[in-house]
C-alpha cells in the first residue's frame, strides 16, 4: 500500500486536527530515525503519515526550576545547547552522528527496547511529559507514561509535546554498555541520580535500560539503598535487588541470561562511583 498523504503542518492546533481525524492510520515522525526504518523495510504500511518537525517543537528553555525540552528537540541540538552533565553523556549515546541530527527526545520515548538511551537519563531525572490533544493538555510523570505492557500511555489523538526537567540537585552516573564499539545498541544502559548527607544516602533514583520492555526505575533497589551508608554490602545488596527485578529482552545482541548478570554487574559498578569522596556532598 502506497502513502496516500504526507503532511508537514506547521501549527500544533493542526496537527491536533490530523491526529483527531486519523486516530491511528497516521503515522507520526519526528525524527523519522525509527519509523522511516520500520516503512522502509516493509514492516509498516501507513496510509497517512505526519512530519512533526515544522511545530516549532525543537526548544530548550529554563525557567520555574525546570528545563522544557520541546518534543523535537534533536540528540544534536541537546548537545549544542544544554549543559546538564547526564543529559549530553545520554545524547551523545545516543546512535552515532546521522542519527543524533535526526533522531528526537520526543521520538526516543517511543523507542522499542534496548532502544531508549536519553529516556532512561530523563527517567532518572524524574522528567514529566506534557501530551495534547484537541481538547487541552495533560502532564504526567514520565515513569507513568510506561504501562507494563510495554506500550505508553497516549492515546491515538494525542501527541507529546514537551517534557520537563526539574532542577537535578543529586550527583549522576550515566553508563551505557554495548556488545562492540558505539555506536551499537545497548546491552544495558545505567541512569543513576543519588543524594547523599551525613554519609547517608538521602534520595536515589536508578533507572536501567535493557532490564525490561521499556526504560525502567528499579525502587526495590532504592529502597535497600535509601537511609544507608553507601558501603560495598549495600551496594551489592541493591545490584542483586535490580538483577532479581529485571526481566530483560532476549535479542541477537545479548540473551536475558547475560542481560541480568550485566544488569547486576553496570548497577553495582555505576553505585560505587558514589563512593568516591568527590561525589558525596
Ligand atoms: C542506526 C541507528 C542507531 C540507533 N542507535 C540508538 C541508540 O544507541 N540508542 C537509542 O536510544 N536509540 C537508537 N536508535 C533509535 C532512534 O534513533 C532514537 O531512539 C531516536 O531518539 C528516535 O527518535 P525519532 O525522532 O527519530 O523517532 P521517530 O522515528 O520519528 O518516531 C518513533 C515513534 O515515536 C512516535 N512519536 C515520535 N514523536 C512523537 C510525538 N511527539 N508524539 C507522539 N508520538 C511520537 C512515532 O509515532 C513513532 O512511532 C538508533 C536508530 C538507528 C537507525
Amino acid at each position: 500500500m502506497a502513502v496516500e498523504a504526507y503532511y508537514r503542518p506547521t501549527t500544533l492546533e493542526d496537527a491536533l486536527d490530523l491526529t483527531a481525524e486519523y486516530t491511528s492510520s497516521i503515522e507520526i515522525i519526528s525524527g523519522g530515525t525509527i519509523t522511516m526504518a520500520e516503512i522502509n523495510e516493509g514492516h509498516k504500511f501507513p496510509r497517512y503519515v505526519m512530519d512533526l518537525r515544522e511545530l516549532d517543537l525543537d526548544y530548550a528553555e529554563e525557567g520555574d526550576g525546570y528545563l522544557s525540552l520541546g518534543a523535537t528537540l534533536t540528540m544534536a541540538q541537546v548537545l549544542d545547547q544544554i549543559d546538564e552533565p547526564m543529559l549530553q553523556k545520554a545524547a551523545r549515546h545516543t546512535g552515532g552522528w546521522a542519527v543524533r541530527n535526526m533522531g528526537t527526545v520526543g521520538g526516543n520515548l517511543f523507542a522499542p527496547p534496548p532502544l531508549g538511551d536519553f529516556a532512561v537519563a530523563l527517567l532518572a531525572l524524574d522528567a514529566d511529559v506534557t501530551i495534547r490533544n484537541r481538547d487541552g493538555d495533560r502532564r504526567i510523570p514520565l515513569s507513568d507514561f510506561y504501562t507494563t505492557s510495554g506500550e505508553q500511555a497516549i492515546n491515538s489523538d494525542e501527541l507529546v509535546t514537551e517534557i520537563r526537567i526539574p532542577t537535578v540537585e543529586g550527583q549522576t552516573v550515566y553508563m551505557k554498555y554495548t556488545r562492540s564499539q558505539e555506536p551499537a545498541p545497548s546491552i544495558v544502559t545505567v541512569a543513576v541520580n543519588l543524594q547523599y548527607r551525613d554519609d547517608t544516602v538521602t534520595d536515589v533514583c536508578i533507572c536501567l535500560n535493557g532490564a525490561g520492555s521499556h526504560p525502567m526505575r528499579m525502587r526495590n533497589a532504592e529502597e535497600i539503598l535509601l537511609g544507608s551508608e553507601l558501603d560495598e554490602p549495600i551496594l551489592n545488596r541493591a545490584a542483586d535487588v535490580a538483577a532479581k527485578t529485571a526481566d530483560p529482552p532476549e535479542d541477537a545482541i545479548a540473551s536475558k541470561w547475560y542481560r541480568r548478570k550485566m544488569v547486576r554487574h553496570h548497577v553495582s559498578n555505576a553505585l560505587d562511583q558514589f563512593t568516591n569522596a568527590e561525589n558525596k556532598q
